[in-house]
């Protein structure tokens, strides 16, 4: 994708895993072909920024040595799944048959429609974005259309592609765009929906876990030596949290851009990259939203938007300030295109304001 400060390159790690030696030449890719910047984005994505058309090509050669680029486009872009970082060997492997499954699908899938393979100890994507879900249930592992209260037995991968087939064929996607959520919404209903996923855990925060320890990330982004020192101390995990999970450790050494401490108030901002680094952005948005931070309860999202669009957040925040023209809209508990409470606030006016 094009952007203000050059090409926005995103990476799909496999199974949403990072050894060694992938995270190296991720950093490594990102300084010599990009501009040193690396996002880990809401869909637990890795994204580098600042590519351009002369290091493209060899950043993508430096990519697929280290087995982070599928075949084609088509079997990348359909390859949209996100994992339970708090996965076994067994939720790994089956995120893999589902990943080779839907290659060979063939599947015309719109390019925001995705799984989530969320069959750790109990649910913990479903407040993220996914169409198709495989969780676990009382008895075993349930496959859910997302909007549905309940899911039908999970026998396989082949379930998941029915699912998506299904979808396409009630007439989800017109023009090839379309959500299942919407398509429920709608009235649609899959057949054999009748079981129950467990509760889902609580939002995470960083710190330890059973797996290792989750580090959050300030507005998604980990500094290219960072990435190196942290992956020469464990092998990763990508969430859609702002948070990478070091598996198998239980401390880690205070490293520039992580966030170890919970209540750490940047861990309540969410913004996106503004102006000048996107060409829609009306206005800076991290260092607006950093000035901020301290006046933000624990507890809330303080989401800061270059534009209506609100790609930092595309969900309802606490108070959302969407750069305009005119200065800053304000927003409560909405997203950035939502009915604004106060309009074209100069940035000296936020403090008081929040
Ligand atoms: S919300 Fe607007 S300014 Fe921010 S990244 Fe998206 S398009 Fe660009």
């Amino acid at each position: 994708m094009e952007s203000g400060d050059g090409w926005v390159v995103r990476i799909r790690p496999p199974g949403g895993r990072l050894d060694g030696a992938q995270a190296q030449a991720i950093a490594d890719a990102a300084e010599a072909h990009g501009n040193g910047v690396i996002e880990l984005t809401g869909r637990a994505n890795l994204q580098l920024r600042g590519v351009t058309p002369a290091t493209h090509a060899p950043l993508i050669a430096a990519l697929r040595q280290h087995g982070l680029i599928d075949a084609d486009t088509a079997t990348e872009q359909r390859r949209n799944i996100i994992v339970t970082p708090f996965a076994d060997a067994q939720t790994d492997a089956l995120a893999a048959a589902l990943a080779c499954t839907l290659a060979e699908s063939g599947l015309p899938l719109p390019a925001k429609f995705g799984f989530a393979v969320d069959t750790g100890p109990a649910p913990v994507l479903t407040r993220d974005p996914a169409d198709i879900r495989i969780e676990r249930g009382a008895g075993g592992l349930i496959l859910r259309a997302d909007g549905m209260a309940q899911g039908a037995g999970f026998d396989g991968p082949d379930q998941a592609v029915a699912l998506a087939r299904w979808f396409l064929d009630q007439g989800g996607a017109p023009q090839g765009r379309g959500r299942m959520a919407a398509l429920i919404a709608g009235g649609a209903s899959p057949p054999g929906a009748t079981l129950a996923a467990l509760d889902s855990a609580p939002p995470q925060i960083p710190g330890r876990v059973p797996q290792g320890m989750l580090v959050g990330l300030e507005f998604g982004q980990i500094p290219p030596d960072t990435l190196r020192r942290l992956a020469r101390l464990a092998p990763l995990r990508l969430t859609p949290w702002r948070m990478l999970l070091a598996q198998g450790v239980r401390a880690l050494p205070a490293l520039d851009g992580l966030i170890a401490d919970p209540t750490n108030p940047r861990m309540r901002l969410r913004a996106c990259p503004g102006a000048p680094a996107c060409p829609q952005g009306h206005g800076r948005t991290r260092d607006v939203a950093r000035s901020l931070a301290t006046l933000v309860p624990d507890g809330a999202i303080l989401h800061v938007s270059g534009c209506a669009k609100g790609c930092g957040w595309p969900r309802a925040a606490d108070v959302t300030l969407t750069a305009t023209p005119a200065g800053f809209d304000l927003i409560r508990h909405g997203r950035a295109h939502d009915v604004a409470a106060l309009r074209g606030l100069h940035p000296d006016q936020l403090p008081k304001v929040l």
